[in-house]
């Protein structure tokens, strides 16, 4: 069956951090706007980074000072954005015989420090490791200390999509692009529905003033399936890996250790119980839908750690991993650890109503946004101007967190503190949305495990563009970990439970 009525301004290919930011903005500027991704949100390479948002110490020494200088100054504006999402966190940098000479580290953070001139992160220092609770190996004894910051990166996709979603934007995750063809001044783009419980069309064609193509990795094969032709411009496919371990250090900071091959590791807390490890840099030609970290990689990351930490890990301690891959530019020659991190936006047609995004980072996503909207101008002369900057992310928009603490509490007098902390943690000032009308705990309706409720669940069906238990579990929240404690029917419940609720929901 196909549908042709629809028409919009701009269509979003891809409902990654740069696809949703994209949309946010350019709702925001009162244009009609239509995001499709062809799995969940946050389903590509945005749910898989080190979720950091941070200016990019390493690229230091690479002398790319303007992206680490745009890095730093997103990493306030955004972490003023969403406080409940992204916080800050230090990062201790312990000295071995064979890192980089003190007096190179001392510069480079003093250079960061001064590139950041930031009110909210603290400014770097010198620091000992000589402590008898220090978790690293005997011997060392003195380091750095830095800050940065540790996003929910997928989270972060959901609020933005939320965002656009708020200023009129449609959200179609499970949609494909599947055909784009030029007409008259602007695009017919043909739409197909991914989704096996799809109430929509499984095939339609949109009309669009403009597109704009935030495949992320797949951006250049999805130009070269859609005109049949190899992309003027091409990506370089760089794989990363992470693995996760039980909690390797007490205390809130994170390390970033450096390797003899002059590569740094990040070891990070993550999730209360766990330490997340990460990252490998390999170059990648293969399939885009399943990555994998190789033994090679874990045994890597194993080994780095183990050079640092009195606690050794073996393959045996890694409760689980994860890769994704970084759609960098392709630069000719230059190594995987050494091409730019920063963002290029490709102008298809002369009158730039078709642009591709090349590589860029989680932390500029929305400096992104605002170059594509300067970009789209020409087609968009009366839209509104950049906005963004100011403005809080669905969420994030309370004084302070203790304040907010207080709220729910009060609003929820009834709710555990576990529980009140994880929504305070997911949805900030949204809890309150999500909690009302519920007046006791059994008001939350049925649990499906770890505290996941019924009222919960709903929630994220009807305003966060939830499918299915892995939408929820690993991407809209992190309880997946937590859920693989248990029996396999309690996944399998929750399904159900969301696949009926979809099906109610479907007009007769
Ligand atoms: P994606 O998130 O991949 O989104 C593209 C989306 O397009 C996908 O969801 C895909 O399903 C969809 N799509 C593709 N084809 C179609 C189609 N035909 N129709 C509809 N949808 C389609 N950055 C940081 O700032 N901090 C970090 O700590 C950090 N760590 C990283 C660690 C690793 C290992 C990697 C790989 C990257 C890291 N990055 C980090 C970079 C960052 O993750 C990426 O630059 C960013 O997520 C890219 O977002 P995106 O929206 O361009 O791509």
């Amino acid at each position: 069956m196909t549908d042709t009525q629809e028409q919009v301004d701009l269509l979003v290919i891809g409902g990654g951090i740069n696809g949703a930011g994209i949309a946010a903005d350019a709702a925001g500027r009162g244009l009609n706007v239509m995001l499709v991704e062809k799995g969940d949100l946050a389903s590509g390479t945005s749910s898989w980074s080190t979720k950091l948002i941070h200016g990019g110490l390493r690229y230091l020494e690479f002398y790319e000072f303007g992206l680490v200088r745009k890095a730093l100054l997103e990493r306030d504006v955004l972490t003023k954005a969403a406080p409940h999402l992204i916080k800050p966190i230090a990062f201790n940098i312990p000295q071995l015989p064979t890192s980089r000479p003190a007096i190179m580290l001392r510069a480079g953070l003093f250079l960061y420090d001064f590139l950041a001139k930031s009110s909210i992160f603290k400014r770097s220092r010198a620091i000992s490791f000589a402590s008898p609770n220090s978790p690293l190996r005997k011997g060392i004894s003195k380091g750095f200390e830095y800050w940065d910051a540790q996003v929910d990166d997928s989270r972060l996709v959901i609020l933005n999509a939320q965002q656009a979603a708020r200023n009129g934007a449609a959200i179609a995750p499970y949609t494909e692009c599947v055909g784009l063809e030029q007409s008259g001044e602007g695009w017919r783009v043909k739409l197909r529905s991914t989704a096996a419980n799809s109430a929509t069309p499984s095939e339609r064609t949109i009309e669009a003033r403009a597109v704009v193509n935030a495949a992320g990795p797949w951006v250049a094969r999805l130009l070269a399936k859609l005109f049949g032709k190899k992309p003027p411009l091409d990506t370089r496919l760089v794989k990363g890996s992470h693995i996760i371990v039980p909690k390797l250090h007490e205390g809130a900071q994170a390390f970033m250790l450096q390797h003899t091959d002059g590569r740094v590791i990040f070891v990070i807390p993550y999730l209360d119980h766990y330490s997340l490890i990460g990252t490998t840099e390999a170059e990648y030609d293969g399939a885009l839908e399943k990555v994998e970290i190789s033994d090679e990689e874990t045994d890597y990351l194993i080994a780095v750690s183990n050079a640092y930490f009195a606690k050794q890990l073996e393959r045996s301690d890694v409760v689980s991993t994860y890769s994704g891959v970084r759609p960098l530019i392709d630069e000719e020659g230059k190594d995987a650890t050494k091409v730019s991190r920063d963002y290029h936006i490709e102008r298809h047609a002369a009158h730039s109503s078709l642009l591709s995004i090349y590589g860029g980072k989680v932390t500029t996503y929305r400096t992104l946004a605002e170059d594509v909207m300067g970009t789209l101008a020409a087609v968009f002369p009366q839209m509104g101007g950049s906005w963004t900057k100011a403005v809080a992310l669905p969420g994030g928009d309370f004084e302070s967190t203790q304040g907010l603490l207080s709220q729910i509490k009060s609003a929820a007098p009834w709710a555990d503190p576990d529980s009140i902390n994880r929504w305070l943690q997911t949805y900030g000032s949204d809890t309150l949305a999500m909690l009302s009308g519920v007046d006791s705990r059994a008001g939350l309706g049925e649990e499906f495990g770890a505290g996941l409720c019924a009222r919960e669940v709903d929630y994220l069906i009807d305003v966060e563009w939830a499918r299915c238990a892995e939408d929820i579990l690993w991407r809209r929240t992190k309880l997946g970990y937590e859920f693989e404690k248990l029996e396999p029917s309690a996944v399998e419940r929750l399904d159900h439970y969301i696949h009926q609720r979809l099906a109610d929901l479907v007009p007769a």
